[in-house]
C-alpha cells in the first residue's frame, strides 16, 4: 500500500531570491544600458560637431588666405620676394598650409611657377582649366601628393594661387575627437584624405555610432565621417555590479519577508485547521463523553441521598454521613476532571515544543474514545510499555492525532463482524513508533493513492481533513505519519515521533 503523503514542493528560498535578482538586475541592466547608450550617443555627436565645425572654419580660412594673396598682390605688385616673405608669415600662422604656389603665364603661353624655390609645379592642364581672371576658385585633389589637397584660385592680374593643404594637420593634437572615437575627411569622389581609425570592438553584435556631414564650405566640400564602437571598458561596470549587489540584498530580503510571512500565516491557518478539526471531533465523541460523565454524576446523585438519609437518622450517621460525603466530593472531583480534559483538548493553543510522555498521551486519547469504542465493541489490545524515553513535540497536537486515527478506525470497523483495535508503543534507535492497526476492511487503491489529500473522504458528512491535520502535526514535529496494512486485514497507521536529544544515549 503506498504510503507517503503528496505534496507540490514549495520553491526554496534562495531559489526565489535567485530568481526575483535576475529579473531585477536584467530589468536594471537594460535601463541602465539604454541610459548608457543615450548619454554616449550625446557625447559623441557634440564632438563629431565640434570636429565638423573646426574643419568647416579651417576650409574658410583657406579662402580667407587666398583672398588675402590676391588683395597682397594687388598691393605688393608682382616680385616674388615680397610674396615669398608674405607666403611663410601666412604658414606660420596657418601650419595645415604646406606651401603657398603662384604662377604666371610666360610670352610663350606656357604657366609658370613664380618662386625662388619652386615645389612640386602644377600641370599646364590644371592650369588651364581654371577660369581666367574670375575669381574664383577651384579644388584641385588628385593633382596634389597623398594626404594633401591643393586649392586654387586665379587673380584678376593673371596669377593663379594654389595652396598645397596637409590634410592631417587640419587639426590640432588637442582638438583631434576623443581616443575612441575613430573620424575620416574625403573628397566628394572619395578619395580619402586624413583618417583617424577607430579602434575596434570586441562586441561586433552592436551598431557603431555614426555621424556623416559635408563641411559648410562650396570650395572644400569634404565629407567628414566619424563612428566609435560600443567598447566595454565604456560600460558603467562599477554602477552595474554595486546595483547588483543591492539587489541581490534586497531580493533575499524581500524573499526572506515573504518566506517569514507565509510561514507564519501557514501556520495561523494549520492553527485554525486543527482547532476546527478538534471541535469536529468533539461531535463524534458526544456521546461517549455524555456517557463519561453520567457515571460520576449518578454516583454524586447516589451518594447525596445517602447523605441526606445519613443525616435524616435518629441519632444521624455521622461516620456514614462523613464517608458520603468524601464520595460525593470524589465524584465531583472526577466529573470536573473529565469536562477540565475536554476543554483542554477543544481550547486554541499554539504548538509549543516540549518534551511528551507518549505513553501518557495514548493513554489520554485511549481515555477520549474510551466509550465510543466500548459501544461499539471493539476489543482493544493496547501495549504500552512504560519507561520509553519523551519525544518532542505538542502534547495536545499528539492527542489530536491520536483521537483522529483511533476515531477513523472505529468507524472503518462499523459492521465488521470482528473488531479488534491493537495499539502499540516500541522504541526504535532515535524515535518512538506507535501502530494502530485495526480490522476494518482497509484502504480501496483510490483512497490508498489520495489518504493524505486535503478534502478527499469517503464518508458522508467527512471533511476530509482528519489525515491531512495529522500529518501536518506529526511533520512538525519532525517525525512522519504512514499507512499500511494491518495483519488483522484493515490498515495499520504508524507515527514515528523523535526521540528528545538529552534523553538519548
Ligand atoms: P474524514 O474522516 O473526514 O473522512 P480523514 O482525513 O480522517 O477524513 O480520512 C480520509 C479518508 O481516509 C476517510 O474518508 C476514509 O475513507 C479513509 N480512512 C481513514 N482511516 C481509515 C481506516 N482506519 N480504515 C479505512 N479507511 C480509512
Amino acid at each position: 500500500m503506498p504510503a507517503q503523503p503528496m505534496r507540490l514542493k514549495p520553491v526554496p528560498l534562495w531559489l526565489s531570491a535567485l530568481l526575483v535578482w535576475l529579473g531585477l538586475s536584467l530589468a536594471y541592466a537594460t535601463w541602465l544600458l539604454g541610459e548608457q547608450r543615450a548619454a554616449t550617443l550625446e557625447a559623441f555627436e557634440t564632438q563629431s560637431r565640434i570636429v565638423h565645425r573646426l574643419l568647416t572654419q579651417r576650409a574658410e580660412q583657406h579662402e580667407a588666405i587666398l583672398a588675402a594673396l590676391i588683395a597682397a598682390e594687388l598691393s605688393m605688385g608682382t616680385s616674388s620676394g615680397l610674396f615669398e616673405t608674405f607666403a611663410a608669415s601666412l604658414q606660420r600662422a596657418y601650419p595645415q598650409v604646406a606651401s603657398i604656389e603662384r604662377y604666371r603665364k610666360t610670352a610663350q603661353g606656357r604657366w609658370q611657377q613664380i618662386a625662388s624655390q619652386p615645389t612640386l609645379p602644377l600641370s599646364d592642364g590644371v592650369l588651364e582649366a581654371l577660369p581666367e581672371r574670375s575669381g574664383e576658385g577651384s579644388l584641385n585633389v588628385a593633382a596634389a601628393e597623398p594626404g594633401h589637397y591643393r586649392l586654387l584660385r586665379s587673380s584678376q592680374h593673371g596669377s593663379i594661387f594654389a595652396l598645397r593643404i596637409a590634410s592631417e594637420r587640419l587639426l590640432q593634437p588637442e582638438e583631434l575627437p576623443p581616443p575612441f572615437m575613430g573620424a575620416e575627411l574625403s573628397a566628394s569622389d572619395g578619395l580619402l584624405l586624413w583618417q583617424l581609425p577607430v579602434r575596434q570592438s570586441s562586441w561586433t553584435g552592436l551598431a557603431p555610432l555614426l555621424f556623416s556631414k559635408h563641411l559648410g564650405s562650396q570650395s572644400q566640400p569634404f565629407v567628414l565621417t566619424s563612428r566609435q564602437a560600443p567598447l566595454p571598458e565604456q560600460l558603467p561596470w562599477l554602477r552595474l555590479g554595486m546595483a547588483s549587489a543591492m539587489l541581490l540584498l534586497v531580493s533575499l530580503l524581500s524573499c526572506w519577508a515573504l518566506e517569514q510571512y507565509r510561514q507564519s500565516s501557514i501556520a495561523r491557518r494549520q492553527l485554525a485547521l486543527a482547532q476546527a478539526s478538534r471541535i469536529n471531533t468533539m461531535g463524534e465523541l458526544a456521546a461517549g463523553i455524555a456517557h463519561e460523565l453520567n457515571q460520576p454524576l449518578a454516583a454524586m446523585l447516589a451518594n447525596s441521598q445517602a447523605l441526606a438519609n445519613f443525616i435524616a437518622d435518629d441519632p444521624p450517621d455521622l461516620p456514614g454521613a462523613q464517608q458520603a460525603a468524601g464520595n460525593l466530593a470524589r465524584q465531583a472531583k472526577r466529573a470536573g476532571a473529565i469536562v477540565h480534559r475536554l476543554r483542554q483538548f477543544m481550547s486554541p493553543h499554539t504548538p509549543q515544543a516540549e518534551s511528551v510522555e507518549l505513553r501518557g498521551v495514548v493513554e489520554g486519547a485511549l481515555g477520549l474514545t474510551r466509550e465510543t469504542l466500548r459501544r461499539q465493541q471493539i476489543k482493544v489490545h493496547a501495549s504500552l510499555p512504560s519507561g520509553l524515553p519523551p519525544v518532542l513535540g505538542d502534547a495536545i497536537g499528539f492527542e489530536q492525532v491520536l483521537v483522529n486515527l483511533l476515531l477513523n478506525a472505529a468507524e472503518a470497523m462499523g459492521g465488521q463482524p470482528l473488531r479488534r483495535l491493537d495499539v502499540s508503543l516500541t522504541r526504535e534507535a532515535r524515535s518512538l513508533r506507535l501502530d494502530i492497526a485495526d480490522s476494518g476492511p482497509g484502504l480501496s487503491s483510490e483512497a490508498a493513492s489520495r489518504l493524505f489529500e486535503p478534502f478527499f473522504t469517503t464518508k458522508q458528512g467527512g471533511l476530509g481533513l482528519g489525515l491531512t491535520i495529522c500529518s501536518s502535526i506529526i511533520e512538525q514535529a519532525g517525525g512522519q505519519l504512514s499507512v499500511a496494512s494491518s495483519p488483522a486485514g484493515g490498515c495499520l497507521f504508524s507515527v514515528t515521533l523523535p526521540i528528545v536529544m538529552e534523553a538519548l544515549d
